[in-house]
Formats: structure tokens, C-alpha cells, sequence
């Protein structure tokens, strides 16, 4: 018997070459975010941190731009947000944690232009992790009851958010998800050096059809955040930042019934106690203190080595640095970006003067950098003195200033010997050292044996001029809640 043909033709549709399409052109929609009416608006020009190159152009919003969004938050909130069954406010925010995996690759590449980190990291961890919390969070949407037994929780209103440059999606996401979640409506304003993938983030909510209002994006700098704060339509502010801008803003709404939450600054010790297992924690210090060029806000900024051990790990610390690739960030190679601004690296390269002249050794590889964008070495300071202000401030750049300790009590007394306290990690061979040292360490978070590992389950946060309030996890909720 004969078989009969098949003679349905239908061809592959053709695909774009990504050998032949350069990261510009797969940007390009970026254009649209250029305003064009530039003469009646103030207009940031935004350039890329690795080449100094114009990327887009910014409006700046102002006090009227800032009561638009504010009101279209209030009408969101009052018509529709609030009065949506929790299941279906589920289904939107589900949604938007989908539609972030869909364009991922999309999002890291515009998140490294931006920036200037490498695209590893904003591929790896920003963004999944900007999805992993809208999952999250879209989860608890219709079960803020069983969060907090015995209350009765209900949303505040209209939340003002204010977010910093060094984790642009995955700080958007920390502060949008719970914030849906809960009932609330948002607005939020980036930092004026990373706004793109916040403004992308907007596209991708219309897209997900959440409700006009619900959601609303400003840019600008310190004054559009000002605005923000200062707006009598606001319930709640929520900034992560430097600890001046924190204080400034707290002082702001102290006493106007606005519900505060502030991250700010960290300097963090890494602890290599008295018997670490190998040469991994200096390794993983300087990787710590690399990685995102440090400006993760817990890098491991300090870090103590047992004395007898202090050669070997200096060696492998500077190996460590030296073998550090420093390139453009959208080579997957690359462990370490560009800075993501020329201020930035101007307060850089400052603490690293600070720091020769308070008589600290300073390690750095001799790698060439590029001539243009804002770049620096990965550096190594030993000999620490624990008063030197590369021990005691925030530098947040590749630099790890390196102290010694004899003994466990030492090492405690000089880990919280800083005005700081976000994150620490210890690196030991028993658990009962590792309990020891972090029942002791005044810090948010404590890592035993790895640094840096984030989930949207767990609450992060800080002690003393690192802030208050956590984020992720049921904590991160409660910071969205009436709990009567
Ligand atoms: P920043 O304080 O200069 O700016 C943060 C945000 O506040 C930006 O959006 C900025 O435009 C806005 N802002 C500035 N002045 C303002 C004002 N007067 N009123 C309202 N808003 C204002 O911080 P940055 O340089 O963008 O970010 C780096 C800092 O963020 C570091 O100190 C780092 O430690 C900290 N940080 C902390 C955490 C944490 O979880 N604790 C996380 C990330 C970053």
C-alpha cells in the first residue's frame, strides 16, 4: 500500500544570528524611553559604566510628575487593588515572576550595560532571583492570615520606594512583590545611575496587564526621592541606600504617620576561625569582596585570619585577585565589571589613598585597564589596624582590608568593633564554632563556610547604621501590613 505524503510545508521561522547582532541593536527598544518633549523637561543623560557611552536619555520627574504617579497609586489602590480577592492579585503577580524568566536574558544584558556588572552575576543571580521573589511573594498573596496568626492583616495604602544602584532589578523586585502581595500600590523611584531595568520592569507589568496604577516607576535623583518622601499621599516609605540619605528621609517622616523601612550601609567581616578547613575562605573573601565589584551592600569587605595562617591565605588571596578577570561586562568571562560610577570611583580610589597613608600594604594585580569607563584593580590591604577607615567604613568597591586575630574572643571583639552590622560569614571546621562565633557576631546575617547566598525565603536586614526592618521572607510581609 502506498503511503501518502506528507506535504505540509512549514519552514522554521528564520532566527536573528546573535554572532551578527551587536548588544546595541538588542537593546534598541531602550530608545524608547527617550522623552521627547526634551524642552519642557529636565533630561538625565545616561550613560554606560564601562565605556562612557550615552545608553539613553532620563527624564527627571519633578513635584508634579511625583503627584501624578502618587494619585494614579491612590486611585489604583482605592478602586481596584485593594478591593481585588487576594487570589486573583496572585495571578498577576505570578505572572509578572513568569514573563521576568521569559525575558531574562533581555533584562541581564540591560542590567550590565547599565551598571557595569558582570553579566555572570546579573544573569545568575540578579535576575532569577528578581523572578524567585515575585514567585515567592505571589504565593503568600491569599495567605497573609496564616503569616501572622491571630491578626487581622490589611494593607496600608500607597507604598514610596526608593531603591540604590548596585542590585537595580533584584531591589525593585524586594520592594514590589511583598508590596503587591500585601494589598498595596506602588511607587518607586530607581537610583539616577541604574533606572533602565526598573523602566523595563514597568513594560513588562503593562504587558502582564496588571491593573493602570497599580505599579508606577519614576525616575530621577535625589530631589525626584525627596519629592517622594515628602508627599502627604504616601502611607509608607521603604529605602534601601547610604545611612546619610536613610537618616535624611527618616527625619522627613518623623512624625507624619508614615510607615518607615530603611536598609542602608554595611561593612562586613569575613571570620577565618581558628581552624578553617583549607585556603577556600581567603579564596572566598576575595571573591566576596570582588564579586558584583564589591558593591553587593555585604561584601566581604574586612576580613580576619588567624594569625599562623596569614602567608598562606595572603598568597592565595592575591592569587586569588591577580587570576580575577577584569573586562568589559557582557564577556561571560568576566568575575569583575566596571564601577558604576565616575563618583563612585572617585570614592574609590580615595580610601585607597586612605589607606596606604594609614600605613596599610596594598596588593593589587597588574592588569591593564581600559582607557575608558570607570574601572579599578581588585585590591588587597594586610596589615589592618582595627581604628584605619578602610576598617571602619563602607568603601563599596573591589577591596579587601585584611586583619589578623590569636584568639576566638578577638576575632569577636574586632568584627563588631564597626558602626555596622548587615552581614558576616565564618569560615570554620566544627558546627559548635560556627554556633559559638554567631551567637556572638552583631550582624543580619551570618553565612558558616560560603558568603553570599540570597533567598526570597529568608528575611535580610541589618544591625546599627546598617538599618532597620528586614526584607524577604514572612519578615519581609510584615513591613507591608497593618497588624491589628
Ligand atoms: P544613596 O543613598 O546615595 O541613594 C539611594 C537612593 O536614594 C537613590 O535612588 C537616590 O536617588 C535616592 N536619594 C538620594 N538622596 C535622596 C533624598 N534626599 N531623599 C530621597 N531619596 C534620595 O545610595 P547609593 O549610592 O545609590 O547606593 C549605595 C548604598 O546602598 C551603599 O551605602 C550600600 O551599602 C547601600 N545598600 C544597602 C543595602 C542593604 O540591604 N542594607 C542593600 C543595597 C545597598
Amino acid at each position: 500500500m502506498a503511503t501518502k505524503k506528507n506535504t505540509v510545508s512549514w519552514p522554521p521561522a528564520p532566527r536573528p544570528n546573535p554572532r551578527t547582532t551587536s548588544p546595541e541593536d538588542r537593546v534598541r527598544p531602550l530608545h524608547r524611553w527617550q522623552v521627547a518633549e526634551a524642552q519642557e523637561r529636565q533630561l538625565l543623560r545616561h550613560h554606560q559604566s564601562a565605556n562612557e557611552q550615552r545608553i539613553a536619555r532620563i527624564a527627571e520627574a519633578n513635584t508634579a510628575d511625583v503627584d501624578a504617579a502618587v494619585k494614579a497609586a491612590r486611585k489604583a489602590y482605592d478602586n481596584v487593588w485593594s478591593k481585588m480577592p487576594a487570589a486573583e492579585r496572585a495571578k498577576y503577580i505570578y505572572r509578572i515572576a513568569r514573563l521576568l524568566q521569559e525575558k531574562a536574558r533581555q533584562f541581564a544584558v540591560v542590567e550590565s550595560m547599565d551598571g557595569g556588572k558582570a553579566i555572570r552575576e546579573s544573569r545568575d543571580v540578579d535576575v532569577p532571583l528578581a523572578a524567585a521573589h515575585f514567585f515567592y511573594y505571589a504565593g503568600w498573596a491569599d495567605k497573609l492570615g496564616y503569616a501572622f496568626p491571630g491578626k487581622t492583616p490589611s494593607a496600608l495604602g500607597v507604598a514610596g520606594q526608593i531603591i540604590p544602584w548596585n542590585f537595580p532589578l533584584l531591589m525593585a523586585a524586594w520592594k514590589i512583590a511583598p508590596a503587591l502581595a500585601c494589598g498595596n500600590t506602588v511607587v518607586l523611584k530607581p537610583a539616577e545611575t541604574t533606572p533602565l531595568t526598573s523602566l523595563l520592569l514597568a513594560e513588562l507589568i503593562q504587558e502582564a496587564e496588571l491593573p493602570d496604577g497599580v505599579v508606577n516607576i519614576i525616575t530621577g535623583a535625589g530631589a525626584t526621592g525627596a519629592a517622594l518622601v515628602n508627599h502627604p499621599g504616601i502611607d509608607k516609605i521603604a529605602f534601601t541606600g547610604s545611612t546619610g540619605v536613610g537618616k535624611l528621609i527618616q527625619k522627613s517622616i518623623a512624625g507624619t504617620g508614615k510607615s518607615p523601612r530603611s536598609n542602608s550601609a554595611a561593612k562586613r567581616p569575613t571570620s577565618s576561625s581558628p581552624t578553617p578547613p583549607s585556603t577556600r575562605p581567603s579564596k572566598a573573601s576575595s571573591t566576596a569582596s570582588t564579586s558584583t565589584r564589591a558593591t553587593c551592600a555585604a561584601p566581604a569587605a574586612a576580613s580576619s585570619w588567624r594569625k599562623a595562617c596569614t602567608t598562606k591565605w595572603s598568597a592565595s588571596s592575591s592569587t586569588a585577585c591577580a587570576r580575577s578577570s577584569l573586562a568589559i561586562p557582557l564577556d561571560k568571562n568576566t568575575d569583575i565589571g566596571a564601577i558604576n560610577s565616575k563618583e563612585q570611583l572617585g570614592t574609590i580610589n580615595k580610601y585607597l589613598k586612605v589607606g596606604v597613608a594609614d600605613g596599610a600594604e596594598m596588593y593589587q594585580p597588574a592588569c591593564d585597564l581600559p582607557s575608558k569607563g570607570f574601572w579599578c584593580r581588585p585590591t588587597l590591604f594586610l596589615n589592618v589596624a582595627q581604628s584605619a577607615r578602610i576598617a571602619q567604613e563602607e568603601i563599596f568597591g573591589p577591596v579587601l582590608a585584611v586583619q589578623t586575630f590569636r584568639t576566638v574572643d578577638e576575632v569577636i571583639q574586632k568584627a563588631n568593633n564597626t558602626p555596622y552590622g548587615l552581614s558576616a560569614g565564618v569560615w570554620t571546621d566544627k558546627g559548635s564554632k560556627i554556633f559559638n562565633l554567631t551567637s556572638k557576631l552583631r550582624a543580619g546575617v551570618i553565612w558558616a563556610n560560603t558568603y553570599n547566598k540570597f533567598d526570597p525565603t529568608s528575611p535580610f536586614g541589618g544591625y546599627k547604621e546598617s538599618g532597620y526592618g528586614r526584607e524577604g521572607g514572612v519578615h519581609g510581609l510584615g513591613a507591608y501590613l497593618n497588624l491589628n
